[in-house]
């Protein structure tokens, strides 16, 4: 099997586009969509402070790793969950990471403003794991980026984590979600710094490749709390879909943005017509009180 570009062996086929690709061919062909995708999308420029949340898996290394390549100034936040032996090898990971290719990187803790980790922040409050994680990680992050004026705030998500959550967003037809899925997400607040997803064009199995071929040495394990999550079902499923039907992963989402989203526009509207600041925090909300604050302040009556 040989390289489309030139006559070495080929090392990866990429079914999606009919490509068997060399190593060189395969790494130059991944940064290259990626900077298309950061173009075509207007992402960014050089002149932006991109901050990119590092969890020490191969989609948030990548990411920091590509743009640096690509020329573009960017700093990485880790944080650190809590979440026992999983959390202390993402953080040797991202730290090793920082070290091994020089690139800038902080640590918050979430125990410095709960007192605990996520597990036990779920335990006091019987919540799911993942539904107050996703709540602490997102306010961290944005309000990191915009304390330490970065302009932009990169994650990195990849294309299956993105179908799987368009798909599910569909089953149940959230409009408020569906209005909100993009590669890019406008700034609407002052206090709300610009979303970026740089990989969202790249497939988990390319990321891998890449991560790999790059020796970037990334956490391989999932976290515990993702045991059983529907999105994993939801990725099966679509590989399935992929296999028969090649590109189908990268036509739903692309043809989502291009043709789909637009029909939500008026859900994206009602929201933010309703953030105002949150009577603790200041940053802005839909409630009263922000969620971030909630569950801070339940953590704080239940430990007594
Ligand atoms: S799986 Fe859940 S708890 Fe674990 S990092 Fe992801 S969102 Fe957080
Ligand atoms: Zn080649
Ligand atoms: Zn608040």
């Amino acid at each position: 099997m040989k390289c489309r570009f030139c006559n070495k062996s080929a090392i990866i086929k990429l079914r999606a586009y009919n490509l068997k690709l060399c190593e060189e061919h395969f790494l130059s062909f991944i940064e290259k969509r990626v900077e298309k995708t950061i173009k075509k999308y207007r992402l960014f420029s050089p002149e932006d402070r991109i901050l990119v949340g590092i969890s020490g898996g191969k989609d948030s290394l990548n990411t920091v790793y590509i743009l640096n390549t690509l020329g573009y100034k960017t700093e990485g936040l880790y944080i650190d969950l809590g979440i026992g032996e999983y959390s202390l090898r993402s953080k040797e990971k991202a730290v090793k990471f920082a070290r091994q290719f020089n690139i800038p990187i902080h640590i918050y803790e979430v125990k410095k403003d709960f007192g605990v980790g996520i597990t036990e922040i779920s335990l006091l409050l019987r919540r799911k794991p993942c539904s107050v994680c996703g709540v602490i990680k997102r306010y961290i992050l944005n309000k990191f980026a915009f304390e330490n004026n970065f302009t932009v705030l990169a994650t990195g998500h990849n294309l299956d984590d993105e179908v799987a959550t368009l798909f599910s967003n569909v089953l149940s037809w959230q409009e408020g979600y569906l209005a909100r899925q993009d590669i890019l997400l406008p700034q609407k607040h002052e206090k709300l710094v610009k979303k970026v997803k740089p990989l969202a064009l790249i497939t988990e199995k390319e990321s891998a490749a890449y991560a790999i071929l790059r020796q970037i040495d990334y956490i391989r394990e999932e976290c515990p709390n993702a045991k059983g999550a529907t999105s994993i079902f939801y990725k099966n499923i679509l590989n399935q879909i992929e296999e028969k039907q090649p590109s189908t992963k990268l036509r739903f989402y692309l043809d989502f943005i291009r043709k789909g989203k637009k029909y939500f526009e008026r859900a994206l509207k009602e929201r933010e017509d309703k953030l105002h600041p949150c009577k603790v925090c200041g940053y802005p909300t839909t409630r009263e009180i922000c969620q971030y604050c909630t569950i801070k302040n339940e953590v704080q009556k239940r430990r007594g």
